[in-house]
C-alpha cells in the first residue's frame, strides 16, 4: 500500500500487517472446512533410543497444505486454533490418527510409542482427560502406547492450574506418559518439574543447534542432561541435524535423539520396519 503524503510517496507501515492479518483471517476462516474435508494430515518423526539402537517413539506432527495459502506450519496454525477453539478438534484428530497407527504397528509386532503434542489450552478444558481416554477406548489403543508432549512455554491461570495438574495425574495413573517439550526455553521449568507428572524431558532444538558453535552451550546441555537424570527422567535431545551433534550428545549421555539427521517427519505409509 502506497500513500501520498505531501508529494512524497511513503509505503504505509500497515501494508505488511494487512497481508499478515489477511492470511491469519483466511487461516481462521478455512480451518474448519479443511478439517472436515480431511485436508489435515499427520506426519511422524522417529526418535532413536540410544541404549537399544531402536526407533522406540514416533512423534506425531500436524500438517496442513491449502491450495491458496500453501503450507501452513503448526507454529502458524496452532495459535489460531487455540483462539478459535478448533484446537480441540485438531488435538482429537491427531490423537485418533496416532492411536490407529499405534494399533496397526502393534499388530505387526512393533510396540512403538506415539508421541502427541498437546496444547495447554486443551487441558484448560476440564474434560480433556475424558476426551483423551474416550479416544483411546474407542480405538482400543493401550494407554502405554501414547505419550503427550506439553511445552513449558505457557502461563497457567492460577485457578486452572490445579485442574490441569489433576487431569494430568489421572492420565498418568492410567498409563499415559508426559514429556516436557522444548525444555530450557520456558519460564517455569523448575516449578513445573516439581508438580507435573512428567517422565521425560526434551531439550529444545536451539541448544542442539548451537552445541558445536556456542562455547557455553555444551556445559548448559551437559547440565540439563545431568539434572534430568538426577530427577529420574528420560532425556531426549531434539533438532539433531549433524553427525557431530549426534556423537557429542551420545557421549554426554542423552537417552534419545530426534532430528533430521535421524529421520525427517513423513507420512505413516513411508515408514518401514525390517
Ligand atoms: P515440537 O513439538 O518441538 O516439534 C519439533 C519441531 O521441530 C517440528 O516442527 C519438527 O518438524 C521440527 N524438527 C524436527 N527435527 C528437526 C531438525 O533436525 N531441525 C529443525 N530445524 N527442525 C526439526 P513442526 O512440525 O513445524 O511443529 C512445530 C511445533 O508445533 C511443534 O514443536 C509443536 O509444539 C507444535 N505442533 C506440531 N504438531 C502439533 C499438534 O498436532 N498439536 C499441537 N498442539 N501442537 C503441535
Ligand atoms: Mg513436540
Ligand atoms: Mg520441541
Ligand atoms: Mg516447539
Amino acid at each position: 500500500e502506497v500513500i501520498q503524503q505531501g508529494g512524497r510517496k511513503i509505503v504505509s507501515m500497515s501494508s505488511k500487517m494487512h497481508q499478515e492479518l489477511n492470511r491469519r483471517a483466511m487461516i481462521d476462516r478455512k480451518m474448519l472446512t479443511a478439517l472436515n474435508l480431511k485436508n489435515f494430515q499427520v506426519f511422524y518423526q522417529p526418535q532413536l533410543d540410544i541404549a537399544s539402537g531402536q526407533f522406540t517413539v514416533f512423534e506425531a506432527l500436524v500438517r496442513w497444505e491449502d491450495d491458496e495459502l500453501g503450507y501452513i506450519s503448526p507454529d502458524e496454525l496452532i495459535p489460531i486454533a487455540e483462539e478459535n477453539g478448533l484446537i480441540l478438534e485438531i488435538g482429537a484428530f491427531v490423537l485418533e490418527e496416532a492411536t490407529k497407527l499405534a494399533i496397526e504397528w502393534d499388530q505387526k509386532g512393533q510396540p512403538i510409542q506415539l508421541s502427541v503434542n498437546s496444547s495447554v489450552r486443551e487441558f484448560s478444558q476440564s474434560h480433556m482427560k475424558d476426551r483423551i481416554t474416550d479416544i483411546l477406548a474407542a480405538t482400543g489403543c493401550p494407554t502405554n502406547r501414547i505419550q503427550l508432549e506439553i511445552t513449558e512455554n505457557f502461563a497457567f491461570q492460577a485457578e486452572e492450574e490445579q485442574s490441569i495438574f489433576h487431569q494430568m495425574k489421572e492420565l498418568q495413573e492410567q498409563g499415559i506418559e508426559f514429556v516436557l517439550d522444548d525444555f530450557g526455553t520456558g519460564y517455569a521449568s523448575f516449578r513445573y518439574m516439581q508438580q507435573l507428572p512428567i517422565s521425560k524431558i526434551k531439550i529444545d532444538r536451539i541448544f542442539t543447534n548451537s552445541l558445536l558453535t556456542h562455547p557455553k552451550t555444551q556445559q548448559l546441555v551437559e547440565g540439563m542432561i545431568q539434572f534430568g537424570k538426577s530427577m529420574g527422567l528420560y532425556v531426549i535431545a531434539e533438532g539433531v541435524e549433524t553427525k557431530e551433534q549426534f556423537e557429542l550428545l551420545k557421549e554426554m549421555g542423552v537417552d534419545a535423539v530426534q532430528g533430521y539427521y535421524i529421520g525427517v517427519p513423513v507420512t505413516a505409509d513411508k515408514i518401514q520396519f525390517e
